[in-house]
């Protein structure tokens, strides 16, 4: 389990986190898949902090 300091609890917390890809065209002929990782805190919920990643789609 992923453990963050959560501003809203103002300490280290267990993370829920989700994910979302999507497909996205950077330029002409050129996709990318991109993946965000959102994570929240598991006790209060707020949002603690969000990651993206980009890598080429096949
Ligand atoms: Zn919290």
């Amino acid at each position: 389990m992923l453990r963050e300091y959560c501003p809203s609890c103002q300490m280290l917390q267990n993370m829920n986190m989700s994910c979302f890809e999507s497909i996205e065209n950077e330029k002409e002929d050129c996709k990318v898949k991109v993946t965000v990782k959102n994570y929240q805190c598991a006790i209060c919920h707020s949002f603690v902090k969000s990651e993206e990643t980009k890598e080429p789609a096949k």
